[in-house]
């Protein structure tokens, strides 16, 4: 039987007994060269891999592109209520992370509470609002029997509960008896009777993973909510966020690092020969160490060139692996214009405001203290296109048209586009269909002295959880081969 949670502390622990009596204890740990491990990046997996490493006495670097730790982590700490655009919600069951806020001192504040106010949203196609009274009977209403009488965002998360196909197993994911189900998830919605215009309307408008229901693994999605579900069923109503914002966490991983942490490195090439490896960064400088592990994303590391190829199904996956386009404009209401024409707050819309979020982080659960508007796949790729002054003003536009009471009202004080940004290239990997069969048995696996961490490569956990969980294992995989 597979082990379905296991404590981070037990893991090292074991993973430190054996990297003790096997290695360590017959080589020195100072390595000959500059440093025995380089991580690259500190995002969560970069920290954790490089405390991992350095509470077992290695010596460790970590280069950082960007001038801020945390990657995919960012609070917008200049908006009212510290709004995420990047890692949101931490769930009852990311036990690394919770441990890891303990370790670094910082508190978690469970926000679970807050969430109907987010998801209390109108639906808008073709620029008007539909009531929930008017859907079922309304003409872009195409789904049939039951669901008639479901809003468009409830179909796909209702159904990859009750009929996942991995059940409550998750992990089951990557064992080749499930690889059967990696398949795109429009082929997914055509065994279960919906027709094109249903997945349209059920999967492609507002798409959480992919850009539509062709490039994501129906094996990836089932394994994703499976997953999500399971973190209720520890406790039905907890979500953390770290107070002060999330980015909290990775900054105070990163203060912990002292001078070992490096900022504007960006890492343009890796080269590993022998006993060694290196980094050279765009400024020229050059990093080596007995080991590197690189947590950056593989939608990055393709502009970084590696000596020599990476080889098969792990460079295939470099080279391929999908990745989430998003964007967020976050929005500061002057006024509360959503009492005025007596809609909910927030909007679910097939245009490029996307959908539109309460964030209600202010004293009181009822206070909402900005809008975040998710701009996904299609509409992340046209937002990304456009000078980010004319796509504020879009979006804006946008809302204004739908409900004219916010006219004038709105503010957009954060922008975002992670597909944009070099040192991400999109957000949360995307295993398209028959990636899981390709290459989910190398994801991982280490190219001579470099070893990969990050999101993309955990196994039993996806976002900031699967995130340290991938830190951790690659700390263990350095342990027991240094
Ligand atoms: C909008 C959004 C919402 C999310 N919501 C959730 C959520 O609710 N729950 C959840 O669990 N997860 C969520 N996530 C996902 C989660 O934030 C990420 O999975 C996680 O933070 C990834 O951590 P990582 O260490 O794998 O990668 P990253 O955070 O991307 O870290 C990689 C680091 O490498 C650096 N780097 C990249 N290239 C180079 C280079 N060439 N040289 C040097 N450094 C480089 C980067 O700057 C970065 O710091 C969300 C993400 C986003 C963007």
């Amino acid at each position: 039987m597979r082990t379905r949670y296991i404590s981070r502390r037990g893991l090292l622990q074991s993973a430190a007994a054996v990297g003790a009596a096997t290695t360590l204890a017959s080589k020195p740990l100072r390595a000959a060269t500059e440093s025995d491990v380089l991580v690259i990046g500190a995002g969560l997996s970069g920290l954790r891999a490089a405390h991992d490493l350095i509470s077992q006495g290695l010596k460790v670097q970590v280069i950082e592109g960007r001038n801020r730790a945390g990657g995919r982590v960012l609070s917008l700490t200049d908006i009212p209520g510290n709004p995420e655009a990047g890692g949101n919600g931490i769930g009852a069951g990311y036990g690394r992370m919770i441990d890891s806020a303990k370790e670094f001192g910082v508190e978690l504040v469970n926000i679970a509470d807050r969430a109907p106010l987010i998801f209390m949203r109108e639906l808008v196609l073709d620029g008007k609002v539909i009531k929930e009274s008017e859907w079922e009977n309304h003409p872009r209403n195409v789904f049939k029997g039951p669901m008639k009488k479901m809003m468009p965002w409830v179909p796909m998360p209702m159904l990859m509960s009750t009929k996942n196909p991995l059940g409550k197993n998750y992990e089951d994911w990557y064992d080749p008896k499930s690889f059967g189900l990696d398949i795109s998830m429009h082929e997914w919605f055509l065994s279960l009777g919906f027709d094109e215009a249903a997945i349209d309307l059920a999967y492609n408008i507002n798409c959480e993973h992919g850009a539509s229901a062709h490039d994501v693994s129906s094996l990836m999605v089932a394994f994703t909510y499976s997953w999500g579900n399971m973190q209720r069923d520890i406790l039905p109503r907890a979500t953390y966020a770290a107070k002060g914002g999330n980015q909290s966490i990775p900054n105070a991983m990163a203060k912990a690092l002292g001078d070992k942490l490096h900022y504007k490195k960006a890492v343009v090439g890796i080269r590993t020969e022998g006993n060694t490896a290196e980094a050279v960064c765009a400024d020229g400088s050059v990093y080596k160490a007995k080991k590197i592990i690189s947590s950056i994303p593989y939608a990055a590391l393709r502009n970084v060139k590696i000596d020599p190829i990476v080889p098969g199904a792990l460079g295939r996956a470099i080279k391929t692996m999908g990745v989430q386009m998003l964007t967020q404009s976050h929005i500061v209401a002057k006024k509360p214009f959503w009492a005025d024409d007596g809609l909910k707050p927030g909007l679910w819309t097939d245009s490029i405001a996307g959908n539109v979020m309460a964030q209600p982080f202010g004293e009181k659960p009822t206070d909402i203290t900005s809008f975040t508007c998710w701009h996904r796949g299609w509409m992340a790729a046209r937002i990304d296109r456009m000078p980010e002054a004319e796509a504020k003003k879009a979006v804006i536009a946008d809302i204004e048209a739908i409900r004219p009471s916010a006219k004038g009202k709105l503010e957009v004080k954060g922008f975002k586009s992670w597909y944009n940004d070099p040192f991400s290239c999109g957000d949360w990997a995307i295993w398209q269909p028959g990636q899981v069969r390709d290459f989910i048995q190398t994801i991982s696996k280490p190219h001579s002295n470099v070893h990969f961490c990050g999101e993309h490569t955990a196994m039993s956990n996806r976002g900031m959880e699967g995130a340290m969980e991938s830190g951790e294992r690659a700390a263990q995989e350095v342990l027991q081969g240094i």
